[in-house]
């Protein structure tokens, strides 16, 4: 009997309910709760069969988010509502006793900053609670960190360079669309770059270094190199790690969007004044934006996201190797009416819970997800709709 509560009623959202209902024998109750009530109880209408009980909660306030906690008392909070909530989920999670997961770090609302250290400053506390808390448990962070697990326990004794690849080929068909939360998403392209080399991070212009990737069954994309979060944390858990980056693909005509709106000051964080109201512009150009939720019915082609690294097997031998899930458009939302980058975060949040409710990852305090055994959850991308792929000794191309 194991009973998990969703906050966020978003594309990820969506998905996480629809595959925690798939697997009753460990979800066995299942709560939605998000800022729209209405939303959760148009998903759990679609999901039908009573599987999902619904709430409302502004999780920004911790005094709502205990009430909540204490009305339902899950084992464990999936958070996929916003990184902005991630901190006081946690604190309620630390006063009511639940163990805790989410997709994405803290982000605090008026710098584009992100970084664990502020989600790591609570290990003691959820050691001392006996609680655990799997942090950046989606597609990348989350994926990513498993299968460099993965690779580091039955491949290599020495990962020297890591590669996360994050390709979209998909096609929407409109011209300009975000394809998760657009505020999240615009502050995060927008940014410096930044990598990893010799010890050291070393930091780029926005979106200044970018090469051809081929990704499989796709071909070659032009991909640009992105600071992301797993590359903190990975780092720190394999030290032997020399370079690490993230790259992620982006078309020309998303781009030159990209760039008119930073140009005409859209993707300002700041408050300004409009007629005597006071707007942050990013918040509103996402409420003029397609909906990422939208998007799923035109939705065609496929994602394609991995790792690429070279290093030394366990004889001291050199490998590379090159570890990777496809996933397509059409098929994540015939399932669950969401696209595949919703689907690709939902999924893995929901194994990571299950994963913790089966007893496989539960370690009080808080940690990454490569923290744990990658092979439960390799096991599980298979069955619930993430299957992988590897390839040895090929040219990595990075
Ligand atoms: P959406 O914007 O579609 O959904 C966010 C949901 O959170 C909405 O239902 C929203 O409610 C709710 N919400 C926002 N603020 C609050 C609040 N204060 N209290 C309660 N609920 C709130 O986002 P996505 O579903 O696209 O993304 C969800 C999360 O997944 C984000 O944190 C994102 O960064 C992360 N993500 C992680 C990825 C990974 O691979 N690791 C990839 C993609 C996304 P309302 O509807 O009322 O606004």
């Amino acid at each position: 009997m194991a009973k998990v509560l969703i906050i966020g009623a978003g594309g990820v959202g969506t998905v996480v309910a629809h595959k925690c209902a798939q697997n009753p024998d460990v979800f066995t109750e299942i709560v939605l709760a998000s800022r729209t009530r209405s939303k959760c109880e148009a998903i759990a209408r679609k999901i039908g069969g009573g599987r999902i009980t619904t709430d409302s909660v502004d999780a920004d306030s911790v005094e709502q988010l205990v009430e909540l906690f204490n009305r339902h008392k899950p084992d464990i909070v999936i958070n996929v509502a916003l990184p902005y909530q991630d901190l006081t989920i946690m604190d309620a999670c630390l006063e009511c006793g639940v163990n805790y997961l989410d997709t994405a770090n803290y982000e605090p609302r008026d710098v584009a900053h992100f970084e664990y250290s502020w989600q790591w400053a609570y290990k003691e506390k959820f050691e001392k609670a006996g609680l655990t808390a799997i942090l950046g448990c989606g597609f990348d962070p989350g994926v990513s960190g498993v299968f460099t697990a993965y690779a580091a326990k039955h491949y290599f004794s020495d990962m020297e360079y890591l590669d996360i690849v994050d390709c979209n080929a998909g096609d929407h068909g409109k011209a300009f669309a975000t394809n998760f939360n657009p505020e999240i998403n615009i502050r995060e392209i927008t940014q410096n770059g930044r990598y990893y080399q010799d010890g050291q991070w070393v930091t780029t212009g926005p979106l200044e270094i970018h090469k051809a990737l081929t990704y499989p069954n796709i071909g070659p994309r032009d991909s640009y190199l992105l600071y992301h979060e797993e590359l903190e944390s990975l780092v720190k858990n394999y030290p032997s790690i020399k370079r690490a980056r993230f790259w992620m693909t982006f078309g020309q005509e998303y781009l030159t969007h990209l760039r008119v709106i930073q140009d005409i000051g859209m993707a300002r964080i700041d408050e300004i004044d409009y007629n005597g109201q006071k707007i942050v512009p990013l918040q509103f150009l996402k409420a003029v934006l397609p909906n990422p939720q939208d998007l799923g019915e035109n939705y065609t082609g496929e994602t394609s996201i991995g790792c690429r690294i070279e290093g030394l097997d366990k004889e001291k031998n050199h490998l590379t190797y090159y570890i990777y899930n496809n996933c397509s458009h059409e098929a994540a939302y015939r399932e669950t009416g969401m696209q595949a980058v919703s689907y690709t975060t939902g999924v893995p949040a929901m194994i990571g819970a299950m994963m913790f409710l089966t007893g496989k990852w539960v370690k009080p305090g808080v940690h990454n997800v490569e923290e744990f055994d990658p092979d439960p959850f390799m096991e599980q991308l298979n069955v619930q709709g993430l299957p992988w792929n590897e390839q040895f000794n090929i040219d990595l191309e990075v």
